[in-house]
């Protein structure tokens, strides 16, 4: 009888082949597995660290070779509306998999024979790995010094970036942070777009002559590392973690250093995040107007001149930005604790303090790319180079 068993399991194997495999044990991984049949993967988000729901997970699947596998979420709203990202026996090559092959929270990937491995993913991720992929190929390296701001909770280091003008005392300051909320990947193509730019445009030579960039990549580090959601994290998330104590240690570190740095020179903080996955203003790239009226002010300038600028893929509109009082953006929304746009509010000094959202996939109805992602950073640097000029020439006459 047993024999019988085994003769039959040998064959099962061999016709079958061996099980799927979903793992996501890597940089930026996060998925819960319910259950894999023969064809089908029963999978959801990661929520455990969670006050509520969101939609960050990454996957690679393996034993694929010349399947026809679905992958079944068992959590709504879970894909952007160009479905999944993916790339296929690698980690790099990340295309949408479309708009119309999302089927009742599932999508089915026909494997080809030659496939080992492929990845998936709500968007197109981006974890310590691929920001010293950047560093490393980026032109005009010697501008950049790189350090550590600190180590996290968890003992990484938090990478610390300054670009300085190489003769006088910068003029102007400018904080730059990414990743206060660990999935919000699409945030850090944008920011590789305006280190690359400050470095290299010929027509943002003001910048490299005048003013001193900070800029922090990855806010929650160990969230972006261990794939973790970031935004909404309980008892509350990097992004309310600047009033009474904060909890985590790079929030706890910029509020002690950034302001004697500054040294009254920093004239505006820019906070870049990704919005909700799907619909509505979640797929348009857009400012979060602050509560005061003057401060505001200098946030329209620079939406205007993000309007003006937006000369590549990913466009921009004025009209999108969003006022303190609209949508999400009231009180209610920061009731756990300040966001790092209001603490640069209170920074001597400073003109501007603003956070600015890009979206997952759907940016005006443009697809997000890497490169997308990066030409829309031009944009904002340029934008930034025009307020601060502005700003310089009326202190002229002042
Ligand atoms: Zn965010």
């Amino acid at each position: 009888m047993k024999k019988v068993f085994l003769v039959l399991s040998l064959i099962g194997n061999f016709a079958f082949g061996q099980e799927i495999k979903i793992e996501s044990d890597f940089p930026g991984g996060n998925i819960i597995i319910s259950k894999i049949t023969q064809d089908t993967a029963y999978i959801k988000p990661d929520l455990s660290l969670n006050e509520r729901e969101w939609f960050h997970w990454y996957f690679k699947t393996l034993n694929i070779s010349g399947k026809r596998v679905t992958f079944k979420f068992e959590q709504n709203n879970v894909f952007t509306k160009y479905g999944p990202a993916y790339s296929i026996n690698n980690d790099r090559t990340w295309k949408w998999y479309g708009e119309s092959r999302i089927t009742n929270n599932s999508f089915t990937y026909s494997f080809n024979e030659e496939d080992t491995i492929a990845y998936f993913s709500v968007s197109i991720p981006y974890t310590e790995k691929n920001f010293n992929e950047f560093l490393s190929n980026v032109k005009n390296p010697d501008l950049i010094e790189k350090s550590t701001l600190c180590l996290t909770d968890e003992g990484r280091k938090v990478e610390k970036i300054l670009i300085s003008p190489s003769g006088d005392e910068p003029k102007q300051r400018v904080v730059i942070t990414a990743r206060h909320h660990a999935c919000e990947s699409s945030a850090s193509f944008v920011l590789e777009g305006i280190i690359e730019s400050v470095l290299n445009e010929k027509n943002l030579e003001y910048l490299r002559e005048n003013v001193e960039f900070l800029i922090l990549p990855f806010m929650d580090k160990d969230g972006v590392e261990n794939g973790e959601q970031g935004k909404y994290r309980a008892p509350r998330d990097h992004n309310r973690d600047y009033d009474s104590v904060s909890l985590y240690q790079t929030t706890a570190t910029i509020r002690n250093q950034i302001p004697e740095w500054g040294d009254g020179k920093i004239v505006m903080t820019l906070d870049i995040h990704s919005p909700w996955v799907l619909g509505g203003d979640n797929e348009t790239i857009y400012m979060v107007g602050v509560e005061y009226s003057q401060f505001e002010k200098e946030q329209m300038k620079f939406s205007h001149l993000l309007e003006k600028n937006a000369w590549e893929d990913l466009k921009y509109y004025h009209k999108n930005f969003m006022p303190f009082g609209v949508s999400w953006n009231t009180n209610k929304n920061y009731s756990q604790g300040l966001s790092f746009m209001e603490w640069g509010l209170t920074l001597n000094g400073v003109l501007m303090s603003t956070t600015l959202e890009i979206p997952f996939a759907n940016v005006s109805g443009a697809t997000f790319s890497a490169d997308g992602g990066r030409g829309f950073g031009k944009t904002v640097a340029y934008s930034i180079k025009e307020y601060l000029q502005s700003i310089s020439a009326k202190n002229e006459f002042d």
